[in-house]
């Protein structure tokens, strides 16, 4: 790495991948600056970091919170701004180096693209983006010759296995799954799970959006996606196992069949610090991991008849163009309905079915399309859960 500190866009700031980034960043300050903070609505905790950082740009998406930041800023010399378009805008200025995407949703992917387009590395923890929009951002990530570093912990780990290897052949590649809190559970039970339930993962402490898709395994779903356009991979080399440990975080198997995996104790940190820092790899005091301590690691097949959204997610991915954008937008919105108490656990799943079912397919979507799919799933979802029994979860 050269000596010059580089700049860094933390995009999603406030939340569990963006105080963890800072984490980091706070540890390297020769290293690393924070050039833009963002967040959606939680002023406190921006004001609270941007004193910390120092930014140069602070921006809330909720135009309400605007007043407060900047006046809790004031004679600070932050910028602040407010709005998703601010973001957007903002993320191209030249004296940016990296821009880590931590917001969730698809609200990662207008920023991600202006971004690519104006030649910043990424590194990725957003996976919605890749997962609406693989091929569009990859081309991109190409054709502006920017590098897409992921931050999610299997596909850094991928992505360490695959140092050195240059030019071998991938067979395939083995995604870990914690299996999430329900692991083994029956339908019987999953009918009847509530939010504070599903709300409590056995070995990652998240946002609420991706501890429910851990839950339903629709977060292995989009991260296989998520995988299949960060390492060129056709479905078919796309394996999930299920490892509660979470200690093996995943594994590259070589056309000679060597299996390569990448392990350590479940912390955010590392690939966070790996993707900031590539190829460098930073000394830190993180807990290290003990083989001792962990007598058995074991592996078995996930339960996709249980846990649909993950074969539905194989499906999205097999069938392309907008698929993969019908489910995320059709997820997003069944994620939040299940959060408000609108529906049932299971009832995600039928929403996401349902959306890949009624939505017009496009095999070969432009940008504008994507963002019209978007639109048309959450419009749709939304007036399916409306039909929904309520809070089904409390009939049973
Ligand atoms: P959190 O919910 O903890 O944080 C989300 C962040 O994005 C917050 O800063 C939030 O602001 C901001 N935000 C939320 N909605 C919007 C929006 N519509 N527009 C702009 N900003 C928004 O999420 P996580 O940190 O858990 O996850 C972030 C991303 O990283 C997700 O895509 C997730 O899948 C991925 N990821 C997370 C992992 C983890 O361990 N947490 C692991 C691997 C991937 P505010 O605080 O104001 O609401
Ligand atoms: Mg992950």
């Amino acid at each position: 790495m050269s000596n010059q500190v580089k700049n860094i866009a933390v995009l999603g700031s406030t939340g569990s991948i963006g105080t963890q980034t800072l984490e980091v960043i706070g540890e390297n300050p020769s290293l690393f600056r924070v050039y833009i903070l963002t967040a959606h609505s939680n002023a406190d905790l921006l004001i609270e970091q941007a004193l910390k950082f120092n930014p140069e740009y602070a921006i809330i998406c909720d135009e309400r919170k605007y007043q407060e930041v900047k006046q809790a800023l004031f004679n600070t010399g932050i910028k602040v701004l407010a709005g998703h378009t601010a973001i957007v805008e903002t993320v191209t200025h030249p004296d940016i180096d990296m821009v880590l995407t931590a917001m969730v949703g698809f609200a990662g992917l207008e920023p991600t693209i202006a971004a690519i387009k104006a030649g910043k590395d990424i590194a990725l923890a957003n996976k919605e983006t890749l997962v609406v929009a693989g091929e569009l951002i990859t081309d991109l990530a190409k054709q502006h010759g920017v590098k897409i570093l992921p931050v999610d912990s299997e596909h850094s780990a991928i992505f360490q296995c695959l140092a050195g290897e240059e030019g071998n052949t991938i067979e395939k590649i083995i995604l870990t799954a914690s299996g999430g809190p329900f692991r083994g559970k029956t339908l019987e039970f999953l009918a009847g799970v509530t939010r504070e339930l599903a709300l409590k993962h056995p070995n990652w402490v998240m946002g609420a959006k991706i501890t429910i898709d851990s839950a339903t395994l629709m977060n292995k779903g989009l991260e296989v996606i998520e995988a299949k356009w960060l390492f060129d991979l056709q479905t078919s080399q796309i394996d999930v196992v299920v490892h509660p440990q979470s200690i093996i975080h995943s594994m590259v198997q070589f056309e000679d069949g060597s299996i390569k995996g990448q392990m350590g104790l479940p912390d955010m940190k590392l690939p966070i610090q790996y993707a900031l820092a590539y190829p460098t790899r930073l000394k830190n005091n993180f807990k290290r991991f003990d083989f001792t301590a962990y007598p058995n690691l074991t592996f078995e097949k996930p339960d996709i008849d249980t846990f649909r959204n993950l074969g539905l997610a194989f499906e999205a991915l097999k069938r392309g163009g907008n698929m993969p954008c019908i489910i995320n937008a059709a997820n997003e919105i069944a994620v939040a309905g299940f959060l408000a108490d609108d529906i049932s656990f299971l009832a995600m799943s039928d929403v996401v079915e349902s959306c890949m079912q009624k939505i017009t397919y496009q095999a070969q979507p432009s940008q504008a399309d994507y963002l019209n799919t978007d639109k048309e799933t959450r419009i749709f979802a939304q007036n399916l859960i409306k039909q929904m029994p309520l809070k089904a979860y409390n009939l049973i």
